[in-house]
């Protein structure tokens, strides 16, 4: 892993899955325009499928930096193998 950081940077963004609760990590892109994008599957891929009625948006579009703050803060529902990889992809 070799830091391109800028421009390849990866969007994170944390969905709630209604069912059991927990959080999970989507990456994606930034857009130009300040937004971005995010996968169909979370980091895990305990989710295959990012259906709306199925999971709430807690926060989107954050750098790892970021993302990484986040995850501590919210601490516990945020899925551990999601969580993992933000670290793992840190190098
Ligand atoms: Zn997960």
């Amino acid at each position: 892993m070799t830091a391109k950081k800028e421009e390849n940077e990866i969007a994170y963004s944390f969905f709630k899955y209604k069912e059991t609760d927990e959080i999970h990590i989507f990456k994606g892109k930034f857009n130009p325009d300040g937004g971005c994008s995010a996968l169909f599957k979370c980091i895990c891929q305990k989710i295959e499928d990012r259906r709306a009625d199925d999971i709430t948006k807690v926060k989107t579009c954050l750098n790892e930096d970021d993302a990484r703050q986040f995850a501590a803060d919210k601490g516990r529902p945020v899925c551990g193998t999601c969580v993992s990889d933000l670290y793992e992809t840190y190098s």
